[in-house]
């Protein structure tokens, strides 16, 4: 998804709303839905405000069950990108060079923005470490594996007490009930 920016570039101070459903080409990333992105771009002179949010549904795989669940992913956006400005210096090898601010920045070469980095990368970022088909899965049994959202398996009926233990639990079950 490209957005045209000649208009934008004409004036500063100019504003410029965009809203588009489109599915970004990154192949790890299973879309249910087209990402819905809306955005409002300010051209600040040297620069450009890009300010907005970003809404889709994504197949994401349960850290605990490992099974498939569609998950909504919302997002903010905010960035800003410098309008044309070469970065290029004569660096000679070694040579030690002090980063600005600038150079953390995107630059936009062309009077046109290619959304689909950006909003890929702001996608990565927002995907959950351990993704939850539902906060209290119960995930699998690490003895035979079973599905125990499913089910109890055979596994938990068998947990036996250490006769060690005994003593101490006919105490915790006295003092509970004296509650
Ligand atoms: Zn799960
Ligand atoms: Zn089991």
């Amino acid at each position: 998804m490209e957005i045209y920016l000649a208009d934008l570039h004409s004036e500063v101070g100019k504003v410029f709303h965009f809203e588009e459903d489109f599915i970004p080409h990154c192949e790890d990333i299973s879309f249910i839905e087209p990402v819905h992105v809306k955005l409002k771009l300010v051209n600040l002179g040297k620069e450009v405000l890009i300010k907005g949010s970003l809404k889709t549904k994504i197949k994401l795989v349960c850290s605990r069950c490992l099974r498939e669940f569609p998950y909504e992913l919302e997002a903010k956006i905010q960035e800003i990108y410098l309008w044309d400005i070469p970065i290029q210096r004569n660096i000679s090898p070694g040579e030690i060079i002090e980063l600005k601010d600038e150079d953390f920045k995107f630059v936009l070469e062309k009077e046109s923005l290619f959304l689909d980095p950006l909003v890929e990368d702001i996608i990565r970022l927002n995907i959950p470490v351990k993704p939850l088909c539902r906060p209290d899965c119960k995930g699998l049994c690490p003895g035979c594996g079973q599905d125990l959202n499913l089910g109890e398996c055979e596994c938990s009926k068998k947990i036996q007490v250490d006769p060690r233990w005994e003593p101490l639990m006919k105490f915790m079950d006295k003092k509970e009930g004296n509650r």
